[in-house]
């Protein structure tokens, strides 16, 4: 089962199904965050576990052989809880983590330690802001009500922002150099507010903003869980043909 809600994860479902589909079953879970998830091999599943012991039974009751834990690095509850399910229902585990974007000698980074402290500094840094936090911290910066906000979201907000000024575009990566620094020209955006999220998918904004000289309010990531890790696809691949019951099945099919 893989643990998803990321483009990686996506990814990973694609190339395991296309290389061990015979003799592989595999499952994606997601959180149901976003309304319209982008297609996904294999099977789906929706919808949170009920904490480390619901995620357990659930890996012990479909005789899940394998986890690979492919969230978003600021996706830390769900880790924890795989890391502990994993332990309790004595199934294999490994994290894939996308790598974090290295720091230019150009780049004007803020970095701070999670999104609110970014709220408490955004109105010193600018006051045309491009967020990129996540539909769901936005509400951290209502308080910061001298600043206008370019807010992008995956799905259009049902409701109004809990914010005085602000638009709204909707986006899912990946997107392109050119077209960050469009959004960046176009609605003068004077700093960039985001998480170290890393990856290619999400990294041409920083680069953009490096080329503007613009400083970006970078939220650090969390702590990542202890255990075995890869930054690749092709390396979870690698784990997964590993596995002893599938070398077997391979060797019988
Ligand atoms: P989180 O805070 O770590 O998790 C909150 C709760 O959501 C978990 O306790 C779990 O509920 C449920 N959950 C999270 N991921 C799940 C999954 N893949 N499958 C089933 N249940 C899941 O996670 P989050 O930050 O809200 O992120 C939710 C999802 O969005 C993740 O799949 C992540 O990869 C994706 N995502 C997150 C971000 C971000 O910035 N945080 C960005 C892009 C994508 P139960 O306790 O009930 O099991």
């Amino acid at each position: 089962m893989i643990l998803g809600g990321t483009a990686e994860a996506a990814e990973l479902a694609r190339t395991a199904a296309a290389r061990f589909g015979d003799v592989l079953q595999v499952t994606t879970s997601l959180a149901g965050r976003t309304e319209r998830p982008g297609p996904l091999a294999g099977h789906v599943r929706i919808g949170g576990f009920g904490g480390a012991s619901g995620l357990a039974a659930y890996l012990t009751e479909h005789g899940i052989g394998r986890l690979i834990d492919a969230t978003h690095p600021f996706a830390a509850r769900i880790s924890a809880a795989a890391r502990l399910a994993c332990e309790q229902a004595n199934v294999p585990r490994l994290v894939l983590r996308r790598p974090p974007w290295h720091r230019d000698p150009l780049d004007r980074w803020i970095e701070v330690d999670c999104v609110s402290d970014a709220a408490a500094i955004v109105g010193r840094a600018g006051r045309r802001a491009w967020l990129t936090v996540g539909a769901s911290e936005i509400a951290s910066f209502s308080a910061a009500t001298a600043v206008h906000y370019l807010v992008r979201l995956v799905d259009p907000p049902r409701r109004r922002l809990p914010l005085q000024s602000y638009e709204v575009i909707v986006g899912r990566g990946p997107f392109s150099l050119p077209e960050e620094r469009n959004q960046i020209e176009s609605n003068e955006i004077d700093v960039l507010v985001c998480k170290a999220s890393g990856g290619a998918a999400t990294e041409a904004k920083i680069i953009a903003a490096r080329e503007r000289g613009l400083p970006v309010i970078m939220v650090r990531r969390p702590p990542a869980e202890p255990g075995e890790a890869v930054d690749t696809v092709e390396a979870a691949l690698a784990w997964l043909a590993g596995s002893s019951c599938l070398v077997e099945a391979m060797r019988v099919s």
